[in-house]
């Protein structure tokens, strides 16, 4: 198995993107060659031109922000080779903007990243069970892909129920789990859940919560060392 996580989330807009782009400023820190992928991406915007893509051009702010934490690795348009405007699913984007909807690329395009770097980070769309096209989801690439699993759940009301369906979905197709990591996507100071998600999560998994992020806050030192051990 190459070294590398699949990073999927419980839900969209969990910090999938901020969490994977903390794991790879880590990573780049600590002296290692990060390749960064984001399969397909749907709500991109046209490009000014003010930044790193041509004017223009559709950009996937999400492959930007990991780009630029793993240190602007190689070629920004291979993080992400497909790209579309609608906020649907990317298969959805693609046809009702006239696109093809690539599914071979959506599995090569990470080769052009697994042959320049040591840890490959992939950035799912949505969650496991987002659709691909009408035969196939997320969890069926994340299978292909052949990485693990970290899951991005957001830390609020709710993620008890939405972390343990992701963890039965990905249990039910043998997806190996790498952990857990709960994230703060908008400050919650009148959320009463927060302070006890991981320990109720922790009672019915057997999967290990690595470390919570708070609010626009950095990686735990648990999940740094955790991630700096996998890169070896
Ligand atoms: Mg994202």
């Amino acid at each position: 198995m190459p070294r590398g996580l699949f990073i999927t989330g419980t839900d969209t807009e969990v910090g999938k993107t901020y969490v994977a782009a903390l794991l790879a400023a880590e990573l780049a820190a600590a002296g290692c060659r990060v390749g960064v992928y984001k399969p397909a991406a749907s709500g991109c915007a046209v490009a000014s031109g003010d930044g790193p893509c041509p004017p223009g051009t559709l950009v996937s702010g999400d492959a930007v922000a990991l780009w630029e934490a793993a240190g602007r690795p190689a070629e920004l348009d291979r993080v992400c080779p497909q790209r579309f405007a609608a906020p649907l699913a990317p298969h959805l984007a693609a046809r009702a903007e006239g696109k093809p909807f690539d599914l071979e690329l959506l599995r090569t395009g990470l080769d052009y990243w697994t042959a320049r770097s040591d840890f490959v980070l992939v950035e799912g769309a949505g969650g496991l069970l987002c659709p691909l096209g009408e035969r196939e989801m997320m969890a069926d690439l994340a299978a292909d892909l052949g990485l693990p699993l970290l899951i991005v759940a957001r830390n609020a009301l709710g993620t008890i129920n939405h972390t343990l369906l992701t963890i039965e979905a990905a249990e039910r197709r043998g997806l190996p789990i790498a952990g857990i990591i709960l994230n703060t996507p908008a400050p919650r100071p009148n959320d009463p859940s927060v302070a006890g998600n991981p320990g109720e999560i922790r009672v019915h998994c057997s999967h290990p919560i690595l470390g919570e992020v708070p609010h626009g806050g950095p990686l735990p030192e648990s999940v740094r060392r955790w991630v700096r051990g996998l890169a070896g």
